[in-house]
């Protein structure tokens, strides 16, 4: 299928987490046009998603929400949400970006915001941003604070009873909707494509994911968050309140058996915090951290671990080995105790696996750009300008090159823009000296 449209920015910024968007304020606010094209739903990546921020125990959403409001009404910032990046080569001093808009049946120039849609939806679907412990409908606006709030159809589920058609004030629902391709221009690119958790479903050992109450990081932070599926931390198998919750730390990270060799640095912290939260959640549970080292390794991080050990959250030193399903929901955990209990089991109601994280896009095939051995995006000069890649013009930044916290992503995001304006400003003189 042919482009049917092709626009002209001065920078395009590949993914709407949140160095994606500190990106793009960076450079707008300089009064470049700026694209950002995001294959999500909504823009505001995982940092939308997270409960509450280490160190400060800040409100993720709180912090992230005005970004996203930021860019999306940022008079130089065009924001195309749900459209996959085809392509991105350099064609002379040209970016050329060959994009994929996905259908969602939903027109998003008549869509309102209104919700009929999703109030008259009969059908009822797991929904994976609440880490699957509660349901969305099949004609929904992916999550409260989304942006933008259009609406989508999920034909996967749709059983097409046309009630959403019949709801829809602005008859913005279009069943027949088909993608659209479209191509962006720009003299500048920042990837900032983030990661995605290591998929627990390769590791034997923890029960490739299967086992009743054993969840991943990301699920501990929707059970944690105020808006979230239980409004309450509760067991996901039978509802049951837990009174002895565990964390295992490197489930995923510097674990040759899964192949992730690297430390995914923000493990620890997230981990702590998760402990922190939880026992105010539930002041009598009793929280264990399995650890094999822990790197506390930001401002302040490190007095946050002493204030989780004096809350009386218990850390064993110990690579957990083997996870079980045990007796009545409850989960068995197989270590060696490093402070000389020796090889030894435990039981806990309920399970974390502080999975690590991978990389969030694998550019071969679509743009030219190299990636490391961590398969991360490679960048050239790591000590001095950490955002330069390999391709002339286009620069990285957040977990896109590397695991990182927030701090060290938005940083980096300022880092990237910079070298973003001073990679066109150099164009434009060298434009103006052969003119
Ligand atoms: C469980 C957990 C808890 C955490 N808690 C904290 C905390 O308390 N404090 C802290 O400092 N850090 C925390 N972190 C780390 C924090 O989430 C990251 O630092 C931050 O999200 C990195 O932002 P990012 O924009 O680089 O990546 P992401 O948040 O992953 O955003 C990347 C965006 O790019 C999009 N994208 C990917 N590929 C493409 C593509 N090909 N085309 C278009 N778009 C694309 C994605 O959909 C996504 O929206 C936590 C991490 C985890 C896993």
């Amino acid at each position: 299928m042919d482009a049917i449209f092709e626009l002209d920015f001065d920078a395009l910024i590949v993914g709407g987490g949140i160095a994606g968007l500190q990106a793009a304020l960076d450079l707008a606010d300089q009064d470049y046009q700026v694209a950002v094209v995001e294959k999500d739903t909504s823009i505001g990546g995982k940092m939308i998603r997270l409960s509450k921020v280490f160190p400060t125990l800040d409100c993720s959403s709180c912090i992230t929400t005005p970004k996203m409001a930021a860019a999306a009404h940022h008079e130089n910032i065009t924001i195309f949400t749900y459209c996959d990046l085809k392509s991105l080569q350099r064609d002379g001093r040209v970016l050329t970006a060959s994009i994929t808009q996905r259908p969602r049946y939903v027109d998003p120039d008549k869509c309102i915001g209104c919700r009929l849609c999703e109030y008259n939806c009969p059908v009822y679907v797991a929904d994976k941003e609440e880490g699957g412990f509660s349901a969305r409908k099949a004609a929904y606006i992916p999550f409260s604070n989304a942006i933008p709030q259009i609406a989508l159809i999920d034909v996967e589920n749709c059983m097409l009873c046309g009630k959403c058609e019949k709801v829809c004030p602005t008859q913005a629902v279009d069943y027949f909707q088909e993608p659209e391709n479209f191509t962006i221009r720009a003299k500048t690119a920042v990837l900032a494509t983030g990661f995605e958790l290591t998929p627990v479903e390769n590791k034997q050992q923890y029960g490739n994911g299967e086992i009743p109450n054993v969840i991943t990081s990301l699920q501990m932070e929707r059970l944690l968050a105020p808006h979230g599926p239980y409004n309450r931390v509760l067991r996901p198998a039978d509802g049951m309140e837990p009174d002895a919750i565990a964390f295992i730390q490197c489930a995923g990270s510097r674990d040759k058996s899964m192949g992730i060799s690297y430390c995914s640095r923000v493990c620890c912290m997230y981990a702590i915090k998760q402990a922190m939260l939880l026992s105010g959640s539930l002041p009598l549970a009793d929280i264990t951290i399995y650890y094999m080292d822990i790197r506390a390794f930001g401002k302040g991080y490190e007095q946050f671990y002493q204030n989780a050990k004096a809350m009386g959250i218990e850390f064993v030193k110990g690579k957990v080995a083997t996870i079980d399903a045990g007796e009545n929901g409850s989960v068995t955990l197989r270590y060696e105790d490093q402070n000389g209990a020796g090889v030894t089991s435990a039981n806990h109601d309920m399970v974390v696996l502080s999975l690590g994280m991978i990389p969030g896009w694998n550019p071969e095939g679509t743009c030219p750009v190299s990636t490391a051995a961590d398969r991360f995006i490679h960048t050239i000069r790591p000590k001095i300008a950490p955002t330069l890649t390999d391709m002339k013009g286009v620069f990285v930044a957040g977990a896109a090159a590397g695991p990182k916290d927030i701090v060290d992503t938005i940083t980096e995001a300022g880092a990237a823009a910079m070298e973003a304006t001073k990679y066109m400003a150099t164009m434009e003189t060298a434009r103006k000296a052969v003119a």
